[in-house]
């Protein structure tokens, strides 16, 4: 009779990997959560899919906005203070797309489509601040890898038999971004990650001198531009924050982030 590993095992073995090296805290807000991947994993699978990503989208070639969005980068990542990762920040000419996304590691794309909305909040610096900051915010919290330690969990909880834990990881990268990537599509963060991202880059903003108050003008032309008010939006509404949401609580933090913005002046 052929072995096989019986479900208990299997979820003694992940609650063992949880709880040998499993937890971690999310330094910038105190969380806990699952975490399953090393740094130096998740910035070399953050490099190569970089590298896919840079090969296979048509870059913008506006020379003004490239070196824009470079400077701003560059600016809020010295204030994020992770020397281990190589920030990158790539503009990706596709005006229909109103988006931007980052990879582990500090690998950022920023879709031309976005632009205007930054402009429209208040100025494409500060505006673009707001966007940059939110994507540095999701790299320095870890979230892509808390992701794939989440996908890895369920994997093993769901009899991925003979499959190493790197293997498993590996899919869960293949998942969460090869795919996703090839298809143009980047899988959503959770709500609780969007937030998080949103508290961070508010924060980073500030301190590398753009105005935070350019984030509630930025959330509030999403809203105008793509209402999730309405009704018929539960899909969208299960991994993203309702916009009015996400205001409340950037509005929640504006104290904080104004003190580092007035520090930043002085
Ligand atoms: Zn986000």
């Amino acid at each position: 009779m052929k072995k096989t590993i019986s479900t208990i095992t299997l979820i003694s073995l992940a609650a063992g990997i949880f709880a040998v090296s499993g937890c971690s805290t999310v330094e910038q807000t105190g969380r806990k959560r699952v975490m399953l991947m090393s740094r130096a994993e998740e910035i070399q699978m953050g490099e190569e899919a970089f590298k896919e990503v840079l090969s296979t989208s048509k870059l913008s070639t506006n020379l003004v906005n490239k070196t824009l969005l470079t400077y701003l980068g560059k600016k809020l990542a010295e204030k994020a203070g992770v020397p281990d990762y190589a920030w990158e920040f790539a503009l990706i000419d596709d005006d229909e797309q109103v988006n931007a996304f980052c990879l582990p590691g500090g690998k950022v794309a920023v879709y031309t489509g976005i632009l205007p909305v930054a402009i429209m909040a208040g100025g494409l610096k500060d505006g673009l601040a707001v966007v940059i900051g939110h994507e540095i915010g999701h790299a320095i919290a870890r979230h892509g890898a808390e992701r794939m330690s989440q996908s890895t969990l369920a994997n093993l909880g769901a009899s991925v038999l003979g499959s190493t834990v790197f293997k498993g990881k590996q899919a869960a990268f293949m998942e969460a971004y090869g795919a996703g990537i090839t298809l143009g599509v980047i899988l959503p963060y959770s709500r609780v990650q969007e937030y998080e991202a949103d508290y961070i880059g508010l924060l980073l903003m500030a301190k590398a001198g753009y105005n935070p108050e350019a984030a509630v003008k930025f959330w509030e032309k999403m809203e105008e531009l793509s209402p999730t008010s309405g009704s018929g939006l539960e899909k969208y509404l299960s991994t993203h924050p309702p916009n009015q949401d996400r205001l409340k609580k950037i509005k929640e933090h504006m104290p904080e982030a104004m003190y580092y913005y007035n520090m930043s002046k002085k």
